[in-house]
């Protein structure tokens, strides 16, 4: 069987594999994307579509604001319209406890540079009017350069963008194998086996998001990342009602293009990557919505979907060279919110693999803050 190369081998199309491919092959790699399934087929295909900056660690605040320039540049060069809309973000205060920990983060992010501001309670409801009378509203924080994008259209779009330049994707293809060849050092190329074929590289990078630990497995890594699993309901569409995509405490709520509501409920632990809604997790969350939405009560549920998400024990992701292997990559581990950090984190890991100054430094991100661990 022949054995084909290029410059870099991806493994994973994702919004992270595909954001990989898009800018590295703007940098004149030959590139080859291995996908297991169809692009967007996991997280980057079903998630909630929320791109924000604010209220992140203040380790992942400079990438988060890489991520969105990247965002507001890639979304005009692909040639249709993914819904990315800068429509900001909210994250509302419903314990007066919380009030002096959120103002302070509010400072923090605006001496890191980012446009956000405390509101007040009579703030937040001339935000979002549809907020109940019968609720207190301690405040909220607010990033108006924030927003959302409608996930599979922008994977299936950043796809089929790479396609047209040149990359060589492949879809239904599986990694099974993985190995290095000629030791560790320059001469080291990369084995890749596949369900359907053989690959080779002096370089590959693992952004298979859930899968990601299984591959780096095979080379003799094993990561301590926990999956989870995330849910959104979707109801009936509505006439235009909120704006801001909008965040409490256990969950997270947006209004799409096309009138819908996407009801978001946090990450929860799940064993055997199990993608199947389950209604029970909704039961806090959705009498909070209730509570805090009454107009949504007598609004019809019409469908449900599951994602699984992976979580380093910081809950934040790992991008960066393998400890001890130079040409291989990790970028995943992005812990329920990496369909924002996606492209940043390839604008980012592109210009540091073609030898250009990278726009923010990817230092703390690296693999190495986790003890080494042996497969
Ligand atoms: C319900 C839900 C809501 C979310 N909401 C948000 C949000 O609002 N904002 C936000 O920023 N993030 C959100 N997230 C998280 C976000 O979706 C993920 O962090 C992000 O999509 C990860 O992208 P990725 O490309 O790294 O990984 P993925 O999208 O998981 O892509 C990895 C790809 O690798 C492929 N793969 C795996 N194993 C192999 C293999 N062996 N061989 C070949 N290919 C393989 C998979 O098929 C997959 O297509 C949410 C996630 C879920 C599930």
């Amino acid at each position: 069987m022949t054995c084909q190369t290029a410059d870099i081998i991806i493994l994973g199309g994702g919004i992270t594999g595909c954001s990989l491919a898009y800018e590295l092959k703007k940098k004149k790699f030959s590139i080859i994307l291995l996908e297991k399934e169809t692009v967007g087929a996991a997280a980057s295909g079903r998630n909630g579509g929320g791109v924000r900056q604010q209220n992140r660690v203040p380790e992942e605040l400079p990438l988060a604001m890489v991520a969105v320039k990247t965002w507001q540049q890639m979304t005009q060069e692909l040639s249709i319209d993914v819904e990315y809309r800068q429509n900001g973000n909210l994250m509302l205060i419903l314990s007066e406890d919380e009030i002096a920990y959120y103002k302070e983060a509010v400072e923090r992010q605006k001496r890191a540079g980012l446009e956000v501001n405390f509101l007040d309670g009579k703030q937040v409801r001339e935000l979002v009017p549809v907020l109940s009378d019968s609720i207190e509203i301690f405040g909220g924080t607010y990033c108006p350069s924030d927003g959302s994008a409608n996930p599979l259209l922008v994977t299936k779009a950043l796809a089929e963008k790479v396609r047209k330049l040149g990359v060589d994707m492949r879809e239904q293809e599986s990694v099974i194998g993985v190995k290095e060849k000629n030791g560790k050092g320059p001469s080291c190329t990369i084995n890749v086996k596949t369900t359907k074929g053989s690959y080779e590289s002096p370089m590959v990078i693992n952004s298979a998001g859930v899968g990601s630990g299984k591959i780096c497995k095979m080379l003799g890594f094993d990561l301590p990342f926990e999956v989870k699993r995330s849910q959104i309901l979707v109801t009936k569409a509505i006439p235009p009602i909120i704006k801001p995509f909008v965040s409490h405490p256990g969950g997270y709520m947006r209004q799409v293009l096309n009138g819908n509501l996407h009801l978001g409920v946090n990450s929860q632990p799940v064993s055997g990557y199990d993608i199947r809604t389950d209604i029970s997790a909704f039961g806090d969350t959705t009498r909070r919505y209730m509570a805090l939405f009454p107009f949504m009560e007598h609004l019809p549920v019409i469908r449900s979907w599951a994602g699984l998400t992976y979580w380093t024990p910081d809950a934040y992701p790992v991008v960066g060279q393998a400890p001890g292997l130079e040409n291989f990559y990790l970028a995943a581990g992005f812990s329920g919110h990496g369909f924002c950090l996606g492209p940043g984190v390839a604008r980012v890991l592109s210009q540091v693999i073609a030898g250009e100054k990278p726009d923010v430094d990817l230092g703390c991100f690296s693999w190495s803050r986790f003890p080494p661990g042996n497969a």
